[in-house]
C-alpha cells in the first residue's frame, strides 16, 4: 500500500488544473482467488504445510507453491493464562522511521578477552547508514522533548518529525544546523497544526537565533509550497475569520489572542471582545504593518482597561514578548481610534467604558 507523499515538493507537484491528476495510489487486488488449476473446484481445499513449505490442493494433492513464509507466532501461546495472544513479535513499525533499519544489530562485549568485541564495534558505528539513521533518530529525539517542553501533543510533534524527514530527504537545507531545522520545523507544524507560535517563542525553546530559523523557513516553504495549502484539510473557506486580502495566511493575533489570555487569567468574555477589537483594528488598517504578537499584546492591554480588569504591562508583555513599549504604543494607536474599535452595544451595556482608558507614558508615536 501507498500512500500520498506528505508535504510535497512543489517541483514535483503535477501542475495545471489542481486535484485533477491526483497522484494514483495502489493496493492490493481483492479480486485475485487461488484455485488448483487440475480440480478447477471454485472452492478450493489449499492447505499450506508449514513443515515442508509448500502450498498443497487437499484434494489432489498438486503443489501450487513451495517457499510458502511461515506466519504462525515463534512459541506456544498460554493465551488462556494471559489473556493476550503474543504472537506478534517486535514494536508496531514506525511510519517516520519508513526505510530505515529499524532492527537493531547489537554487539555483544563478551569475547573471550579477544578484543574482537570491540573491533566489530568500531566497525559498526563507522558505516554510514548507521550514521544517517542515527541523526535523523536524534532529531527526532529533539523535536520530541521539545514538543514536550512546552506541551504540544504529540500530533504536533509527529508533523514536524514528517516535515523534518522530508527535508532532509529532499536537502533542500544542506549546510544548516540540524538544531536550525528543528527549530523550522516545530515552527511549522505549530502553523500547520493551528497551535501557532511565535518566532520568539521558538527561539526560546530551541536557542536558536531568529534570523536563521527565518531563513530556513523561507527555504522549506517555498520549497513545499506550504503557503498555498489550507492547513491539513480543513476548508479555508470555513474560517470566516481569514482576512480576504490574505494579509496573514500564517501566525494571526486572534490566533495568539487565546494563548496569552490563558496565560493571564482573564475570563472567556473578555478574550471574545479582545478578539472583536482585534478583528475590527484590521477592518478600519488600524496599526496595521505592526506584527501580530505586539497587535496581540496592545489589544489585551486596550480590552483588559477598557473592560475595567487590571492587568500590568509588564505581565502582558512577558507572556507575549513584546517589549513594553511596543505594547504602549499598539495601545495608543488603539486608543485613538477607539470608536471604530469598539461595538457600540459593550458602552450601552455598561461593560466597557472609554474613561477607564489611561494614558500611558512612552516614546511618542511617530
Ligand atoms: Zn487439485
Amino acid at each position: 500500500m501507498s500512500f500520498a507523499q506528505a508535504f510535497p515538493l512543489v517541483s514535483q507537484l503535477p501542475n495545471g488544473a489542481s486535484g485533477a491528476s491526483k497522484q494514483q495510489n495502489f493496493g492490493p487486488d481483492l479480486s485475485v482467488r487461488l484455485i488448483c488449476p487440475d480440480c478447477r473446484d471454485p472452492n478450493p481445499k489449499i492447505v499450506e504445510e508449514f513443515g515442508s513449505g509448500d502450498l498443497v490442493c487437499g484434494d489432489c494433492g498438486l503443489v501450487l507453491g513451495d517457499r510458502i513464509v511461515d506466519t504462525r507466532s515463534e512459541w506456544r501461546t498460554f493465551a488462556n493464562d494471559d489473556g493476550d495472544d503474543p504472537s506478534r513479535v517486535g514494536a508496531a513499525s514506525n511510519p517516520l522511521l519508513d526505510g530505515l533499519d529499524q532492527l537493531d544489530t547489537m554487539i555483544s562485549f563478551k569475547d573471550g578477552g579477544s578484543g574482537m568485541a570491540r573491533e566489530l564495534q568500531r566497525t559498526a558505528s563507522k558505516s554510514t547508514a548507521a550514521k544517517t539513521e542515527r541523526n535523523l533518530l536524534s532529531a527526532f529525539r529533539d523535536i520530541g522533548n521539545m514538543c514536550d517542553s512546552i506541551n504540544l501533543p504529540k500530533a504536533i510533534a509527529d508533523i514536524a518529525k514528517q516535515l523534518y524527514k522530508r527535508t532532509d530527504e529532499e536537502k533542500i537545507l544542506r549546510g544548516k544546523s540540524t538544531d536550525a531545522i528543528v527549530a523550522c520545523c516545530i515552527f511549522i507544524a505549530c502553523r500547520q497544526g493551528n497551535v501557532p507560535r511565535s518566532f520568539k517563542e521558538i527561539c526560546q525553546l530551541t536557542r536558536v537565533p531568529k534570523k536563521i530559523i527565518g531563513q530556513c523557513f523561507k527555504v522549506i516553504e517555498q520549497a513545499f509550497n506550504l503557503t498555498a495549502r489550507p492547513t491539513n484539510g480543513q476548508a479555508t473557506n470555513g474560517g470566516s475569520a481569514q482576512p480576504a486580502g490574505g494579509a496573514s495566511t500564517g501566525t494571526s493575533a486572534e490566533d495568539l489572542l487565546a494563548r496569552y489570555c490563558n496565560y493571564l487569567d482573564l475570563h472567556p468574555t473578555v478574550q471574545s471582545v479582545c478578539r472583536d477589537v482585534v478583528l475590527n483594528a484590521r477592518e478600519h488598517s488600524i496599526a496595521q504593518g505592526r506584527s501580530p504578537v505586539s497587535i496581540a499584546g496592545g489589544a489585551i492591554l486596550f480590552t483588559t482597561q477598557l473592560l475595567g480588569k487590571n492587568k500590568q504591562v509588564k505581565d502582558i508583555s512577558q507572556v507575549a514578548g513584546v517589549s513594553e513599549s511596543t505594547i504602549k504604543l499598539v495601545y495608543r494607536l488603539f486608543c485613538a481610534a477607539k470608536e471604530q474599535l469598539v461595538n457600540p452595544e459593550w458602552l450601552e451595556s455598561g461593560k466597557a467604558d472609554f474613561s477607564r482608558l489611561s494614558a500611558v507614558d512612552g516614546p511618542k508615536v511617530a
